[in-house]
């Protein structure tokens, strides 16, 4: 998607660092970051949130990076979160699981 944040990142139009990527997913540090490790897992296909995906199989992939990605990098304890629809905070209309980890700052 043209106008897709996050499509642009995937794209590597930021030179945002990746700290892990597969396949599917890239997975890079949240700009604003609401804990000690806070971690974006991005679907390189755009879907806009949870309410647009049809691929049951894209969801497990992105948890499977979850995984991968946590173990890579030693984190043991984290939060997960989906935020979908504005009302519940989603700013990016690109589908993404927040990884928190460490002391909270909401
Ligand atoms: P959400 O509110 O669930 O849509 O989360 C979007 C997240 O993307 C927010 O936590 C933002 O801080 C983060 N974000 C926005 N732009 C960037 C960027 N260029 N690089 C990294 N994270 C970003």
């Amino acid at each position: 998607m043209a106008d897709c944040i996050f499509c642009k990142i995937i794209n590597g139009d930021f030179g945002t660092e990746f700290v892990h990527e597969n396949e599917y997913a890239v997975v890079f540090k949240d700009i604003n970051p609401k804990a000690d490790i806070h971690l974006l897992v991005v679907p390189k296909l755009h879907v806009e949130s949870l309410n647009e995906l049809n691929d049951e199989n894209l969801l497990g992939k992105l948890m499977m990076t979850v995984k991968e990605v946590t173990q890579k990098l030693g984190i043991k304890s984290y939060k997960t979160l989906i935020n979908t629809g504005k009302e519940a905070g989603q700013e990016v209309f690109h589908l993404h699981i927040h990884i928190l980890s460490g002391k909270m700052k909401f």
